[in-house]
């Protein structure tokens, strides 16, 4: 038997969130890997499906939990062998297929990636979809040309899981980035990991004009609806905006000005079915690139029963950077 999260459908539709235990035998058929979870991770995704407050599950029961990373007991995949070191993300674990808020799992080796040589499984975990989400969204800055001379770098949902690694990237690779939060307490926060200056998300929050002033060579948002808007009609002329999230709303109520009349380029970024090649590239990047005591002060540990109570609190906004699950305490 295992520990692990178990989401269940109640009959008036809400979700029923356990921690509980398991055997194998419960564990699904489809997967051709067996592995220990070392550690998992809330992300907001989590959040939504332990708390039932978006449709994120659609197979019942499910185990939550996006991410994991540990090693493999058994495998009949080619690729891996028993005593394996993994990360996971996405893939639809979690929400079709059980998840990582586990001590064991059984998932398809096609999913897994190698865990970069000297990370641990809680520093993968730490730094998670979220911070791999970062990872993509700064490469995508990068390799659209956006350099640490193009000028300021706006990161919104700063004090989120996505926001707080993009602001420890960024400013670690050279860049001077402005962090956009609701939480003007965390400036201290921010600044400790990179950012040189805070605004107030109210600034984007609402409505505002098609064009407004040029402000950024490049943005990180996680936020989407009119914080997304406005930061388009904020880029600089040639300027690059990465979007990743959805936590104000997933609407665009914006206009085409920004692009036809500034070439401002908008780059969605997906983490979920990301190809391996792209995975492995972030991975190898947050390897040699996040700084540890960043990182360090970004993250909180937690158990696998706190994890219930933290997912109400990341759907309410209260969460600071990323939650870490160690799910064997
Ligand atoms: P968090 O909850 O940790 O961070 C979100 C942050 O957004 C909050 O901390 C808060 O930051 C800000 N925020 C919350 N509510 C609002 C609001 N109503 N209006 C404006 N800002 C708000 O979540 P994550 O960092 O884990 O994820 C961020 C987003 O990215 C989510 O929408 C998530 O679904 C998405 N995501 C997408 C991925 C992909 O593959 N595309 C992968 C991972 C995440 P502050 O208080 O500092 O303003």
């Amino acid at each position: 038997m295992f520990n692990a999260i178990l989401l269940n459908k109640n009959e008036d539709g809400t979700t029923d969130a356990r921690l509980t235990q398991l055997d194998d035998a419960q564990l699904p058929a489809d997967g051709d890997v067996t592995v220990r979870i070392d550690y998992s991770t809330i992300n907001y995704k989590d959040g939504l499906a332990i708390t039932g407050k978006s449709p994120v599950v659609r197979k019942w029961p499910m185990v939550p939990g996006i991410d994991g990373a540990g090693e493999v007991i058994t495998s009949t995949h080619p690729d891996w062998k028993a005593g394996d070191v993994f990360v996971l993300n996405g893939w639809g674990v979690g929400e079709v297929h059980m998840g990582c808020l586990a001590q064991r799992a059984r998932l398809k080796g096609d999913w897994l990636i190698p865990r970069p040589q000297g990370m641990s499984a809680k520093t993968a975990m730490a730094i998670g979809t979220a911070g791999y989400t970062a990872m993509l969204c700064a490469m995508a800055l990068q390799e659209n040309g956006v350099t640490k001379d193009s000028g300021d770098i706006l990161v919104t949902g700063a004090s989120g899981g996505v926001g707080s690694v993009a602001v420890a990237i960024l400013s670690g690779w050279g860049y001077r980035v402005v962090a956009s939060t609701g939480k003007q307490t965390e400036a201290d926060y921010l600044k400790s990991i990179g950012a040189v200056e805070i605004i107030d998300r109210a600034e984007l929050s609402v409505p505002g004009k098609p064009l407004q002033k040029e402000r950024w060579a490049g943005v990180v948002d996680a936020v989407g609806s009119h914080t997304l808007v406005n930061a388009l009609a904020q880029t600089r002329y040639g300027g690059v905006v990465a979007a990743c999230g959805l936590a104000q709303g997933m609407d665009l109520p914006g206009s085409v000005a920004p692009f036809i009349l500034r070439g401002v380029r908008l780059i969605g970024i997906d983490s979920v079915m990301a190809p391996k090649a792209r995975r492995i590239a972030a991975w190898q990047k947050l390897a040699t690139d996040l700084d540890a005591s960043k990182l360090a002060a970004i993250t909180q540990e937690i158990t696998l029963a706190d994890a219930l109570v933290k997912a109400r609190d990341i759907i309410e906004g209260k969460v600071r950077g990323r939650l870490v699950v160690n799910v064997n305490a």
